[in-house]
């Protein structure tokens, strides 16, 4: 059984069953029969269907956008810029994948040679409940338009939203088999992957998440991309914009209720501007509205599930153990649901949590630094390697240490880190390998193949 349960109350929503093995082995093969036929369909189609699947989430957004927020506890007006988000990035590659997947012709011995990319197949996506449609859409509509068909195993806490994805694409008109959204227990992973017929794997997730499936599918000689959350540094140099540089980095650490993977978590402030900024920064954090997600005023709303919240409490207690100041907040809100107040550590140093791990919820970790060099030291000093934002007024500076300094997957100057259906988005370090989105994502699951004609 899976069930949803309300982060804001503590009560069970809804349950459902779980696949057993014989359903589970007829929609590989479901998806297998549909990629048969899937990858010859003209992309003007694919496109026609995507496009038809921006409709239905434009035309649901109240109700998709409701379920959300009912499974995971995200402010409604997130939710419902999720929803648009995804809509958006289904028109971005209905439009760009012919261009992004066109052959590309090479001048060589042959009479004609060029590199076609195509489709390899179903794939496994591993999914987390934070962005319960936007991980899965930023996945799914690339993949779909370069011809692969999709197995979802969606996070456990999110099944509605699991069935609800389904169903999109089935008002769509795709294809029976060509999405399929699984409701299925972690521990019928390790069968999916060794299906002969499962062609790569993606996750978003934790890093022991990735680690497992990256050597399950390492045995199985299969391609995985995995996007395994960050640990973002945010430098504050002498020169910012002070109030700016506060407002988007309480607005970055806030995002989802603290729980986005490129969400701003560590504050490197240069000496010279640490307390103005603290002072800044302490005021838009208090600004949070903590309350009930469903409330249109509310901008914070609880954690996902029970266990998140104890895992952030006790890192922020060991944390203030190892010498960290509580600046604000730091205490479980009181009654039922599973809320957190907006909190800030200060003087957070190695061999902290908040230093090393990271802190998936509305926690900031703040440090000062003497200057740039310092500065750069510590946001590299870190396993995570997703994003990092830098504010300054001198541009130049700002575009170097972006360019040349920081060790991340996106770095953004004066303004917060986001995702872009345009722009590559992924890792290095342990924040994971390959990318989503733009045309890296698109092809990331299809077989750049040579072809050569004498
Ligand atoms: P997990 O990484 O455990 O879960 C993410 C997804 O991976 C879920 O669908 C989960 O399914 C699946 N999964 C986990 N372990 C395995 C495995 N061994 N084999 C196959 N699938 C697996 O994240 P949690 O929800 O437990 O959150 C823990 C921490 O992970 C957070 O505090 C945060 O630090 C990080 N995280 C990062 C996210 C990101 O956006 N990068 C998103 C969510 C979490 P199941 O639940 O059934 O195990």
């Amino acid at each position: 059984m899976q069930q949803a349960i309300d982060p804001a109350t503590g009560d069970t929503i809804s349950s459902y069953e779980e696949l057993g093995n014989k359903m589970l082995n007829k929609a590989i093969v479901a998806a297998d029969t549909a990629y048969q036929d899937w990858q010859l369909v003209a992309l003007d189609e694919k496109a026609r269907k995507l496009r038809n699947a921006a409709r239905v989430l434009e035309e649901e957004k109240e109700a998709l956008s409701m379920l959300i927020t009912r499974e995971m506890g995200k402010p409604i007006k997130a939710a419902q810029a999720e929803i648009e988000k995804c809509a958006w990035t289904c028109l971005y590659y209905a439009q760009n994948a012919e261009r992004f997947l066109r052959d590309e012709f090479v001048v060589t011995d042959a009479a004609k040679s060029y590199i076609a990319y195509r489709p390899i197949g179903p794939l496994l996506a591993i999914m987390p409940w934070n962005f319960p449609f936007w991980q899965v859409f930023r996945f799914a509509a690339p993949n779909l338009m370069a011809g692969n068909t999709i197995l979802l195993k969606h996070a456990p806490n999110v099944p509605g939203c699991a069935l609800a994805i389904a169903s999109i694409f089935e008002k769509a008109g795709y294809p029976k088999g060509v999405f399929n959204s699984l409701l299925i227990p972690q521990k019928k992973v390790k069968r999916l992957i060794k299906n002969r017929l499962v062609r790569g794997v993606t996750l978003t997730g934790s890093v022991g998440a990735g680690r497992a499936v990256a050597a399950e599918a390492g045995k199985a000689l299969k391609k995985t991309v995995l996007e395994l959350g960050g640990s973002d540094p945010y430098l504050i140099l002498e020169d910012a914009d002070i109030a700016k540089a506060a407002r988007t980095c309480a607005q970055s650490r806030l995002l989802n209720n603290g729980q986005s993977c490129i969400g701003a978590k560590r504050f490197i402030v240069l000496e010279p501007v640490y307390k103005d900024f603290l002072d800044a920064f302490r005021a838009e954090m208090g600004k949070a509205v903590l309350g009930d997600p469903l409330e249109q005023q509310t901008t914070l709303g609880p954690l996902a599930r029970a266990d998140l919240r104890e895992q952030l409490h006790s890192q922020v207690k060991q944390s203030r153990k190892k010498g960290a100041k509580i600046i604000l907040g730091g205490k479980k809100a009181k009654g039922k649901g599973y809320y957190y107040p907006p909190t800030i550590l200060a003087g957070v140093q190695r061999g902290m949590p908040a230093y090393h791990e990271e802190l998936f919820g509305p926690v900031a970790s703040v440090m000062k630094a003497q200057n740039e060099r310092e500065a750069v030291r510590l946001a590299n000093d870190t396993l995570f390697g997703l994003g990092a934002g830098i504010f300054t007024q001198d541009l130049e500076r700002g575009e170097r240490l972006a360019r040349e300094h920081l060790q991340a997957g996106s770095c953004f100057v004066n303004e917060m880190v986001k995702s872009d259906p345009r722009l590559p988005f992924g890792g290095i370090k342990n924040s994971g390998y390959g990318r989503e989105l733009s045309h890296y994502g698109l092809r990331e699951f299809t077989n750049p193949k040579t072809v050569y004609i004498e």
